[in-house]
């Protein structure tokens, strides 16, 4: 496995045989089994894997958790040895923006709601990192999770409209035993909030219950999400939502599918979580 933090190391390691198909992981490092799964369809679909670790700050908003996210280097290193992954991209920030970066990529109606409401600036600093690792690896799929499913939706979006030569592949998300989507954040939780935090799943879980039972008015299924988060005095909600999952426009009426989302303060930690519903068939994912 090769370590590096050099974006020349990358590209002549990536060059040595040409014709070998890559899967790229981006990840911001912290490793869980969540990345792992990501690690593992690459695995099981290519001749060679590559996982970035880069905790990367245009993404974070000034007061966001930037500072605090959590980090072990070491740690991830063994469970990616343990992988089979074949090269490991860990770039310093000055190597991805150098004293002189001055360009962004921003993806238009898709970063606006959810996370983009919260977080303006978030996706124009996802799109433009990832468009720089694709252009980095040149990789022949690259490999994301259904976790941020809005991301999901920004990177296709940028994929398609700036033509990079890449497929792109959604794994499902991966829970703890008791529904909580992992997350490097979740270490961040104190004992009570880790608990509480256990709401989110069951909000979308009921939603998607009452959905299956034939409720598709998104209005009553945002208040069932809402009432069932708002039983957790540490809860605090961000936003709720019922939207299309191909716009993210807020649906009225579900007739095809919706994607239930939701993001949640537990203190100062964010813990967002979605489910794609739709009608007779429900992916609980
Ligand atoms: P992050 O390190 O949080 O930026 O995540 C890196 C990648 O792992 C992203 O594509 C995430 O969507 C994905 N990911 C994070 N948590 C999970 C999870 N619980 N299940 C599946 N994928 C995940």
């Amino acid at each position: 496995m090769m370590v590096t933090g050099d974006i020349s190391m990358v590209r002549s390691h990536r060059w040595l045989n040409p014709g070998l198909e890559w899967g790229l992981v981006p990840t911001m490092g912290y490793l869980h089994e969540g990345h792992l799964s990501l690690v593992r369809s690459a695995r099981s679909q290519n001749e060679r894997v590559a996982v970035s670790i880069f905790v990367n700050p245009t993404q974070f908003m000034p007061g966001e958790d930037l500072k605090t996210y959590p980090t072990n280097m070491q740690r991830d290193l063994e469970l990616l040895k343990h992988e089979n992954a074949d090269l490991i991209f860990m770039p310093e920030n000055a190597v991805m923006y150098p004293a002189g970066f001055q360009t962004a990529i921003s993806v238009d109606d898709v970063s606006q709601p959810l996370e983009g409401s919260s977080r303006p600036t978030h996706f124009r600093g996802v799109a433009t990192v990832v468009a720089k690792l694709l252009n980095i690896v040149e990789p022949t799929r690259i490999y994301f999770g259904q976790k941020d499913a809005q991301q999901t939706i920004v990177i296709k979006r940028m994929v398609e409209d700036l033509n990079f030569n890449c497929e792109i592949i959604i794994c499902p998300i991966v829970r703890e035993s008791d529904g909580l989507a992992m997350s490097s954040r979740n270490i961040r939780l104190f004992k009570d909030q880790r608990r509480a935090a256990t709401s989110l799943y069951k909000a979308l879980s009921a939603a998607s219950k009452l959905f299956r039972n034939g409720q598709y008015d998104a209005s009553i299924l945002r208040k069932l999400m809402i009432y069932t988060i708002s039983q957790e005095p540490l809860a605090k909600i961000d936003y709720v939502s019922v939207a299309d999952p191909l716009s993210l426009e807020e649906l009225v009426f579900i007739n095809d599918g919706a994607l239930f989302s939701v993001a949640v303060f537990f203190g100062d930690v964010r813990l967002i979580d979605n489910m794609l519903v739709r009608p007779q068939f429900n992916e609980s994912d």
